[in-house]
């Protein structure tokens, strides 16, 4: 009896390693064959009308065309959200592989990044208290304290144009911390990307403006490391082009920007 039950034991135990390794080969063949590649996507979660969360879920133009390009290009997607400083060096050293935050394209980001091809006109402005009437454009800002944002083209375009000037050049991590330092009167003015004030000047009832001409003709473009991303930009830009060709990148921002 004791012997039966042990040769019963032997043959179970043969057959499920046997099981075992038929099931594990297979899996492997489905993982090399049928799995979509999944890529890291930072964006700056504080920046409608392109990204920001509610109720734990990303919402915005950013998020919607990545997802409509992961869709048509064939990849998964990742988002991962940090301040917008923090995006450049996180693509550097390979924890994001693809960068969607309202960046603009500049010479400068350029010799670390491949940008697709520009899927929206930004541009950068000024904008002062609701009734401040002393500024009236950037050629006001002499002497005055501008808040900018970390790490952004405005940041750097305030430095470069009004610091010089004697204008005092104030930084902080995120668009909101920056309405506020206007609003409170402790920043003279402020610079942001013109749809983004704009967009958060309605949806929030900021007591902010903007005034005079945009400052420059930012566009926005989508990011990857430079040279690592083994024909990713070109995936990124045909399932652009394609989203354009059927409406369907102009159905996002619509439902965003009316
Ligand atoms: N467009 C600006 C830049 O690229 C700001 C982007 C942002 O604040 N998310 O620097």
């Amino acid at each position: 009896m004791k012997k039966f039950s042990l040769i019963i034991l032997v043959i179970v135990a043969l057959f499920s390693l046997t099981a075992c390794g038929d099931s594990s080969k297979k899996e492997s063949k489905e993982t090399k064959s049928d799995k979509k590649k999944v890529y890291k996507v930072g964006v700056d979660a504080t920046y409608p009308p392109f990204e920001w969360q509610v109720n734990g879920e990303y919402k915005g133009i950013d998020i919607d065309l990545i997802k409509a390009i992961a869709d048509k290009a064939g990849f998964e997607i990742e988002i991962q959200s940090m301040d917008f400083k923090g995006i450049i060096p996180a693509l550097q050293s390979k924890q994001l592989d693809i960068s969607i935050a309202g960046m603009s394209i500049t010479d400068e980001r350029k010799k670390i990044i491949d940008f697709s091809n520009p899927y929206f006109d930004a541009g950068l402005s000024v904008v002062v208290s609701k009734d401040n009437t002393s500024i009236k454009s950037g050629a006001d800002l002499n002497g005055k304290t501008i808040a900018v944002k970390k790490g952004t083209s405005g940041a750097t375009y305030a430095v470069e144009n009004f610091a010089s000037k004697g204008a005092k050049v104030i930084q902080f991590d995120n668009s909101p911390a920056m309405f506020e330092e206007v609003k409170a009167g402790r920043a003279d003015a402020l610079i942001e990307d013109y749809p983004v004030i704009s967009y958060a000047i309605v949806d929030q009832k900021l007591p902010l403006k903007v005034v005079g001409d945009r400052l420059n003709a930012d566009q926005y473009g989508i990011g990857v490391l430079k040279g690592s991303n083994d024909g990713l930009v070109k995936q990124i830009n045909d399932a652009l082009a394609e989203l354009k060709a059927d409406g369907t990148y102009q159905e996002i921002v619509d439902q965003y920007l009316k």
